[in-house]
């Protein structure tokens, strides 16, 4: 332990979610995901929906990460699985599997038998916003959340690819705690940018982390070509060399 201020202490990511789950520190986001639970969407209305923080999924050593947004209302914030049961998830896992860091392309609901390889999908704030969209104060209300869970990755964590400009924002006040170094002025946000930070004097980390910047997957891109199944793989695929992690593409 060094003397830099860290996280809430952790000792598992099991305990972190146990925790997680049951935040309730945002009055605006709490009334939201809880009303979007009662009310749902027509198409869902048989099924009862989490409507709670939405913890990160996949391997609890994973030396790559992947950093969203934030839950969607009728997608993370009724399946209780980041990513499933939406568009976004869909185009992500897809393109997961392609590149061999997840053991099918759909995710459907928790149990549907979805592994991730090696890499753990997270992201800056728990709970669904109205409008897809935070303010920031509840993002800074939320980023110990991700900083604890990128603190019990860091021993082995090699790159996080981060899904859109609020991730990045998000982001980098985190590894800045964590113990890399940021480079001033910080880096922005593009598709395909590609940031290697060093571990800063603290000795808190040992590793350099490799920071690559994709699109987000929401329909706004994926629709529009902005961002396409390629663009999204090359990424997936540069990451997982720069952290190690060995996949074996479907195709
Ligand atoms: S957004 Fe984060 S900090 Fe706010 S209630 Fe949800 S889990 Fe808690």
């Amino acid at each position: 332990m060094t003397p830099r201020e860290r996280p809430a202490e952790y000792s598992t990511i099991p305990a972190l979610d146990a925790d997680l789950v049951d935040c309730r520190a945002c009055p605006r986001l709490v009334a939201w995901r809880e009303e979007v639970g009662r009310v749902k969407r027509a198409a869902f209305r048989d099924q009862t929906y989490w409507a709670r923080p939405v913890p990160g999924f996949g391997p609890h050593d994973a030396r790559l990460a992947v950093v969203g947004l934030a839950p969607a209302a009728h997608g993370a914030n009724r399946t209780g699985r980041m990513f499933t049961g939406d568009r976004s998830g869909d185009f992500l896992y897809a393109a997961m599997y392609a590149v061999g860091l997840a053991s099918q392309p759909t995710a459907v609901e928790i149990g549907d038998g979805l592994e991730l390889f090696g890499t753990r999908v997270t992201s800056p704030v728990h709970c669904a916003p109205p409008d897809n969209k935070p303010t920031p104060a509840e993002r800074d209300n939320c980023n110990h959340w991700l900083a604890s869970e990128l603190d019990l990755l860091s021993p082995g964590l090699g790159a996080v690819v981060v899904l859109g400009g609020f991730g990045w924002q998000a982001l980098f006040p985190v590894l800045d705690r964590a113990g890399w170094h940021i480079p001033r002025p910080r880096p922005k946000f593009g598709h395909g940018t590609h940031v290697v930070l060093d571990p800063d004097d603290s000795g808190t980390v040992s590793e350099p982390l490799h920071v690559f910047g994709c699109y987000h997957v929401s329909q706004q891109n994926t629709f529009t070509g902005r961002l396409t199944s390629e663009m999204l793989e090359q990424v997936l695929r540069d990451a997982a060399a720069a952290a190690g992690v060995p996949a074996t593409p479907a195709r």
